[in-house]
């Protein structure tokens, strides 16, 4: 790659950014990552058996309060692992909203489930419970303590809620619908390491949840996730699974076919001294989300993202919706503008029902999401970025709307 080509390129949420740019999400490792690497190196404790690796599970069960964590390579080797303790299987289906990073209907996939879309509350922007209601009522039959779907005649077998961009889906509707049909809740919390659904941490609302330490998340050990849960059964299981089900370490005994899905120390000493810091982040991106709403307020044609009553959101990434015929110019264009000025921000994820791998799945009623998708733009939200970059940003998005009738 020549260097020209290289500034073209934007960069990747979780890098680095150009010089002088804002960017989307860039990781912060300001705090003792430096020296729990070192102690790995030092001590040679590098693979997945180190005392970081439990350390971080022990820390991340006592922020989401769960009884166990087992520490996996990413998130999406979290929810793979999640959903086959679970109990789903190929051909079942499972209930995950179509909006949201591809990771969770790729992990339905990896078990050989099928997805079925749900549509987004255009409110806070997260699985419509309404749908997901009608739904079972207008689609499934529930017999013998069995959900089948009527068409496909698939069983429908678990429901995966995503806490899109860090704020909680209402859970205890959504728990009262899972217990009515006897589904697991496997919670997609790779978002919104904490954010709190009625003063209570996301992540063990559910049975079973995942969380993710990829480099654009709230923490990051560069790549990494967790299995959550209070199930002990279930932690048991996801822990010899993401080791290769090994039965007997001396003998090579395995009984099952298994997945190499551990973290390495070195990684976890990073996530470690991560978590320290978690409280300074989650103050940050809550500050930050204050100062845009801030700002932007009142600017015509710009929808600010709201917090619902029961939730208290990490306020993982800030995203707005730009009505064109308000604004002035759509989502998109925007986007450009700010990319003139050296500031990143880009849209939510394409809706996955109507991207090629999904396409033939069923999407029940899915409207929201679409002028969701449309509409909407991220803006830097950075754990490192200061009160001078969101004016910055905040500014620009307001002179571009008193452009054409100033
Ligand atoms: C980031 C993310 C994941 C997991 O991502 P990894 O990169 O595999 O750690 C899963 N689901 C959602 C919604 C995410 O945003």
């Amino acid at each position: 790659m020549i260097d020209s080509d290289r500034k073209s390129t934007p960069s990747e949420p979780g890098t680095p950014a150009p010089g002088g740019c804002i960017p989307l999400t860039e990781p912060a490792m300001r705090g003792n990552e430096w020296t729990y690497v070192r102690e790995c190196l030092d001590t040679n404790w590098v693979s997945s058996a180190g005392p970081f690796v439990q350390r971080l599970e022990r820390d991340v069960a006592r922020w989401v309060r769960a009884n166990h964590a087992v520490a996996t390579v990413s998130g999406t080797a979290a929810l793979h692992i999640a959903l086959l303790v679970a109990g789903v299987e190929p051909d079942d289906e499972v209930l995950i909203p179509a909006l949201t990073f591809i990771a969770p209907a790729n992990a339905v996939r990896y078990v050989g489930a099928h997805p079925v879309f749900m549509d987004a509350d255009p409110e806070y922007w997260q699985m419509d419970l309404n749908k997901v209601r009608d739904f079972i009522a207008k689609e499934c039959l529930w017999k013998n303590g069995m959900l089948r779907n009527r068409t496909s005649k698939r069983r429908v077998k678990a429901i995966l809620p995503v806490h899109v961009l860090g704020h909680p889906v209402e859970m205890g509707s959504l728990l009262d619908i899972a217990a009515k049909y006897e589904l697991p809740v496997i919670e997609d919390a790779t978002e919104a390491l904490g954010s709190e659904y009625r003063d209570r941490p996301v992540g063990v609302l559910g049975d079973i949840g995942c969380v993710s330490f990829n480099g654009n998340k709230i923490i990051t050990t560069g790549g990494g996730g967790m299995i959550v849960t209070n199930n002990s059964e279930w932690a048991s299981r996801s822990r010899y699974l993401t080791t290769q089900a090994k039965d007997d370490p001396v003998e090579y005994i395995h009984n099952e076919v298994g997945y190499n899905y551990r973290l390495s120390n070195v990684l976890a000493a990073i996530g470690v001294a991560q978590v320290e810091q978690l409280p300074g982040y989650l103050e940050s991106k809550r500050k930050t989300a204050q100062l845009y709403s801030r700002i932007l307020a009142g600017t015509p044609g710009i929808r600010l993202p709201e917090e619902a009553e029961w939730a208290k959101t990490n306020y993982w990434q800030y995203a707005i919706l730009v009505d064109p015929g308000g604004y002035g110019m759509g989502s998109r264009e925007l986007m450009n503008c700010l990319s003139r000025a050296d500031v990143q921000s880009r849209p939510l994820w394409h809706p996955i029902h109507s991207l090629p791998p999904y396409r033939d799945c069923q999407a029940f009623e899915v409207k929201t999401v679409d002028r969701l998708y449309e509409r909407s733009l991220c803006l830097p939200s950075s754990v490192g970025i200061s009160e001078r970059q969101i004016r910055v940003v905040a500014d620009l998005i307001r002179k571009e709307a008193t452009r054409e009738t100033a």
